[in-house]
């Protein structure tokens, strides 16, 4: 079954419009897809909705296109769910931002872990928050998602906690008594807080706990980082948010 290439566009978008994409966008298109004049694509901002769009010339390195009309439509989740990820491998982070876009978390907070295998070095934190957004962009591309992840900047445990005080906290934890059962419904933003390959420190998770978090135990095994992750979101959104 072919489907309609959707792409996302950096800047705002207006029906009647005509758009020059270049770099990747236009290289996927262009050279992946091969699209043609006249062939269909959808467009998206960020900004909750989509827009039909035609292919008016197309090259291995540009594409042009006519904006056209807008939809309504919201792919989104009714559970405001900010997914808190001890940093962990680079690979399993990519994996794990990827995956939670496509289940719909609203924002994705790296957290900064005593013990993170990975130190991020100071200096090049704003080009990994930009390799994740680009990862999350194109999950949205592929999942059908018009909004965006927030990915919010590295902070470390206690400062992640303080960032997100208002929210209902849940700490995954192979220690906690109750399972995902055991949740009340939140009445805002749920943050779920999840350690990295080696655990939270004890530090760490009595912060956690001392902040009203409730530990959850995802069954009787220990499960890798972004396994949990992933069983964590997809458990909450099943529950409060719309799978199932
Ligand atoms: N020995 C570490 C510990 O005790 O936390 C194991 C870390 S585990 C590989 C990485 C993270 O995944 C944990 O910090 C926890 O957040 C989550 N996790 C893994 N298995 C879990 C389980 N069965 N229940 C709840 N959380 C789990």
């Amino acid at each position: 079954m072919s489907r309609t290439p959707r792409v996302f566009v950096h800047a705002p978008l207006a029906n009647g419009q005509q758009l020059r994409l270049e770099g990747e966008a236009a290289a996927h298109l262009g050279r992946v897809l091969r699209v043609r004049v006249g062939a269909p694509v959808t467009l998206f901002d960020g900004s909750g909705v989509e827009f039909e769009s035609e292919v008016l010339a197309a090259t291995r390195r540009t594409v042009e296109l006519a904006v056209g009309a807008r939809r309504e439509v919201n792919r989104e989740s009714a559970l405001a769910l900010v997914l808190m990820q001890g940093i962990c491998r680079h690979e399993r982070m990519d994996w794990v931002v990827r995956k939670a876009t496509e289940l719909g978390v609203t924002a994705i907070r790296p957290v900064i872990t005593e013990r993170s295998v990975v130190k991020l070095d100071p200096g090049r934190i704003p080009a990994r928050i930009e390799h994740w957004r680009a990862i999350a962009i194109s999950a949205c591309e592929q999942s059908g998602r018009n909004v965006l992840p927030d990915i919010l900047p590295p902070l470390p445990v206690l400062g992640a906690l303080g960032a997100h005080a208002d929210a209902t906290g849940v700490l995954l934890d192979p220690e906690a008594r109750g399972g995902p059962d055991s949740l009340a419904a939140p009445a805002g933003t749920l943050c779920l807080l999840v350690g990295p390959e080696g655990g939270l420190d004890a530090q760490e998770r009595a912060a956690a706990l001392a902040a009203g978090y409730t530990g959850v135990r995802l069954g009787p095994r220990i499960l890798r980082t972004e396994t949990a992750a992933l069983t964590g979101v997809t458990l909450l959104q099943a529950r409060f948010g719309d799978l199932g």
